[in-house]
């Protein structure tokens, strides 16, 4: 047993519940508010854009949501994913931590994002839906969203930001591959997007405007094509609760328990996805083990910008949240992991966050890179520069075990692979990358733009 390496479940330990935080969370939930008379939205505005049953979840109080036999089905391909010892980059390191990691990489679209595309292609098609719209930055949500809405056979357009359109072809042929409909936003099939045009030909694109067009041509459907979102909703973040409660028994099966668990924070879903069921575990079971959500120092949103009432995107068009936030005109820094490059964060995450039941550290670039290299050569996966962050806070605190002569069990999420990331290894391995650091006057800045927002009681 002890020199065992991959902990491995049966498909019969799929978990049949996600696993909903708002049961135990001790903060209140706060409201969501319209984008245009800030008032707390009701149904029948997010209807336009979700089915039912996914709003029902948003606000589900219940401590278990049972997952449909549909999706079980589907998650089969490739879940329970392995828990592996990562004994390998424990002797590189020569720490006398236990290093384990969730590998999430091995979906077929290579992320954690199909845990939620696959229900949400699901509780869409039984609706009635008949096409869903999306945005892609990096292009991993569109190639996860695509592969679930074939396999429900629904029709799918993504709005892909153009300069992840020309700079990563393979993301693009891949969600083509499954049968999605790609367009490089700024698109002229709407008005937001025919007005960027109009104002500036040559625009590069960004999430916010991609995510204005899908959310556009969903609401001008009349029904028949509906939104979705591949993070910081409460659905999605529930959605990914089946990482942590496979980790919870593989965790058993090695007979250890993590005293840290780490995940990287873009819009924080794979993250609530490993760290809630180990919090569960905190809140209920007595357990002490710290979770943290690592993010990179060019969009530090839990740790610099303002816990305050702010728009989920840049064209003011989505609901207005209480979250960790620099701001919704704030133009990250072109850092390689592109999924983390969001101006806030979860609603849920950070009321946890404020309320010190989960913690955050920043890492900068380069020192990602160097991390995500140490763990490749020793472990065999190149990892995606997203995921690269939740590596790099884990070798720190093995090396600071071993500085301190203790013996520590670190778990971390390896959200994705990096297989379509070369240009980004290329640039550090042959180039220079550049580390960024928010300037703490730019988030006074950018907060002294936000609308005075009166918050409901
Ligand atoms: C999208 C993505 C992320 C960031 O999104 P979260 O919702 O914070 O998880 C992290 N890792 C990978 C591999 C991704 O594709």
């Amino acid at each position: 047993m002890s020199d065992q390496t991959r902990f491995l479940l049966n498909e019969t330990d799929l978990p049949k519940f996600w696993y909903n935080v708002q049961a135990d969370s001790p903060v209140p939930p706060t409201p969501v508010l319209h984008p245009g008379t800030l008032e707390p939205v009701t149904p029948d505005f997010l209807s336009v854009l979700f089915p039912m049953e996914l709003i029902m979840q948003e606000i589900a109080t219940d401590r278990y949501i049972p997952i449909p036999e549909e999706v079980r089905e589907i998650y089969k391909l490739y879940r329970p994913t392995p828990l592996i010892r990562a004994r390998r980059l424990e002797q590189a390191l020569g720490t006398p931590a236990h290093i384990y990691y969730k590998y999430e990489g091995a979906s077929p679209s290579g992320s954690h994002k199909s845990n939620t595309a696959i229900p949400q292609a699901f509780f869409n098609k039984a609706a009635g839906t008949k096409a869903l719209t999306t945005e892609t930055g990096a292009g991993q949500w569109g190639s996860a969203l695509s592969m679930a809405c074939q396999m429900f056979g629904l029709d799918l357009e993504v709005y892909m930001v153009k300069v992840s359109y020309n700079q990563k072809p393979y993301r693009r042929i891949l969600m083509e591959t499954f049968g999605a409909q790609v367009f490089a936003s700024p698109t002229d099939r709407t008005n937001y997007g025919r007005s960027v045009l109009a104002s500036d030909p040559q625009s590069p694109g960004s999430l916010g405007i991609a995510i204005s067009e899908a959310v556009e041509v969903a609401a001008a459907s009349d029904g028949a094509k509906k939104y979705s979102l591949g993070s910081v909703l409460n659905h999605v973040l529930m959605h990914q609760t089946v990482i942590g409660e496979e980790a919870l028994k593989q965790m058993d099966l090695a007979d250890e328990y993590p005293d840290v668990v780490f995940g990287c924070v873009g819009g924080g879903s794979n993250f609530a996805g490993i760290a809630f069921p180990f919090l569960r575990e905190n809140l209920k079971n007595g357990k002490r083990t710290r979770l943290v959500a690592v993010e990179p120092t060019a969009t530090p949103s839990l740790t610099k910008g303002t816990y305050t009432f702010d728009y989920g995107d840049t064209a003011r068009m989505a609901p207005v949240v209480k979250m960790h936030t620099l701001g919704h005109d704030f133009v990250p820094p072109s850092i390689h992991a592109g999924g983390l490059r969001y101006h806030g964060m979860a609603p849920m995450v950070s009321a946890l966050v404020d309320a010190n039941l989960i913690d955050a550290v920043a890492v900068p670039q380069n020192a990602t890179f160097e991390a995500a290299i140490q763990f490749a050569r020793a472990e065999g996966i190149v990892p995606a520069p997203e995921s690269s962050h939740a590596i790099r806070a884990a070798i720190d605190e093995a090396l600071d075990a071993k500085a301190k002569g203790e013996k520590r069990v670190i778990l971390f999420n390896l959200s994705g692979h990096g297989n379509f990331d070369m240009t980004a290894y290329e640039t550090y391995l042959h180039g220079k990358l550049e580390d960024y650091e928010y300037p703490a006057e730019a988030v006074a800045e950018a907060m002294a733009r936000l609308p005075k927002i009166s918050v409901p009681a």
